[in-house]
């Protein structure tokens, strides 16, 4: 997979990894993902100087890119190892995006916001990674024509976990889910057994909310 690494911004983004390291991000393949992932190109040109700073920024339509440190322990938890199909609820930016395509085989990521599904797609395009397909709709329902999911990543806070994501989960596969209130949450892994599914809680974490059927209401 091809990716535009440009000199542009390659000490930013060195030291944001060395920030990331010391934060306890250590899987090899998470950080040289973030190395060949141009942060910059994924926010708008007001905030693009602060790109590589370790902090969510606004990227239009009331909506955050993610922190780098949430991507990369998103991650982490996983242990992706090359041959996974991914679903992503909430492509945002599309840098996540990006990230899980260099460390599985195929990505499927859904976004409820038309301008920015359609501004994503182009950074994500220019990033040169051939193996994402995006659908703009209602995450909540995930995308049942393409799974089982060896792994689900949501990237919303949600109220419940939504459970046609469970439905879509293929035996032994994980679905990492921020659930709570609107505007604080607790990041959680449900992994798919054959009696139904076994719950780790993670860490606090602060999203956007997750809008839609099996999330909270719009207003
Ligand atoms: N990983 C993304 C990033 O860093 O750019 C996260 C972006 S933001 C924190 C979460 C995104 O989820 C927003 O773009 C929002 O519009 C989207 N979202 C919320 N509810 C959704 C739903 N039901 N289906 C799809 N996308 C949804």
């Amino acid at each position: 997979m091809a990716s535009p690494v440009t000199p542009q911004f390659t000490g930013a983004r060195r030291r944001l990894l060395d920030e990331l390291r010391a934060k306890g991000i250590s899987d090899l393949a998470v950080l040289r993902a973030l190395d060949l992932t141009p942060r910059h190109q994924f926010v708008p040109t007001g905030v693009r100087h602060r790109a590589y700073e370790d902090a969510p920024l606004p990227i239009g339509s009331g909506q955050t890119i993610s922190q780098p440190f949430v991507h990369a322990m998103y991650l982490q938890t996983l242990k992706l190892e090359g041959g996974e199909k991914v679903l992503e609820v909430g492509t945002g930016s599309g840098y996540q995006t990006v990230l899980l395509a260099h460390l599985c085989r195929e990505v499927y990521s859904i976004e409820r916001i038309r301008p920015l599904l359609e501004t994503a797609r182009d950074a994500i395009t220019a990033c040169g990674v051939t193996n994402v397909s995006l659908l703009c709709g209602d995450g909540t329902y995930g995308w049942p024509e393409f799974a089982p999911f060896d792994a689900i990543l949501v990237g919303a806070g949600a109220p419940s976990v939504p459970q046609p994501l469970v439905a879509q989960l293929a035996m032994g596969g994980r679905l990492i889910v921020p659930i709570g209130g609107r505007d604080d949450q607790r990041l959680v892994e449900f992994t798919r057994t054959e009696t139904g599914t076994e719950r780790r809680d993670l860490s606090p974490v602060r999203f956007v909310p997750l809008v839609g059927e099996h999330g909270w209401d719009e207003s």
